[in-house]
């Protein structure tokens, strides 16, 4: 299971870019440089086993179909694999202790949290309107992040193309 080239990190995805110092250690290029263990390697890979990885588009309608795992024809996508980074493109580990699951209380991903307490936001910071009060955070005022359940990892196939 352990791949030879690719590492995964801390934040759920596999290594896409590299940092330093020193130079070219891996990294994700997607949550750092503030995201969660963005920087941090996670070479157990015993997480990894017996858990399976669904495409993005799982269930949905395909477009410009450039599927990579047999699924060209397909017009709705069901591509499912054997969690693996080093196989499939794309991949995000989604099962416990995974900081790219969202809250099951506001919906949203770690970051929108407060930092420290992990306090669910009622106003928006950095995206949309700052200061506005996101519209239902009543339901979640006083609630902190809780991870959502994701039986499935999940990758991307190839089935609205590469470009
Ligand atoms: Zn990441
Ligand atoms: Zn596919
Ligand atoms: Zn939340
Ligand atoms: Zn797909």
């Amino acid at each position: 299971m352990k791949p030879n080239n690719v590492s995964m990190m801390k934040c759920g995805h596999a290594a896409n870019a590299l940092t330093g110092p020193p130079p070219g250690m891996p990294c994700c290029a997607i949550c750092g440089p503030n995201g969660e263990g963005w920087n941090v390697v996670d070479d157990s890979y015993l997480y990894l086993e017996n858990r399976r990885a669904q495409c993005h588009y799982y269930g949905m309608t395909t477009r410009h179909n450039e599927c990579n795992f047999g699924g060209e024809g397909d017009k709705v996508c069901r591509c499912e694999q054997p969690s693996d980074p080093t196989h499939l493109p794309f991949f995000e580990y989604l099962g416990p202790g995974s900081p790219l699951r969202l809250c099951k209380h506001c919906g949203l991903g770690i970051g929108a949290h407060r930092a420290g307490d992990y306090a669910c936001p009622t106003r928006y910071n950095n995206r949309g309107k700052p200061g506005e009060i996101i519209p239902g955070s009543e339901k979640w005022r006083g609630k902190t992040y809780e991870a959502k359940e994701y039986k499935f990892d999940s990758f991307y196939c190839g089935c609205h193309g590469w470009n």
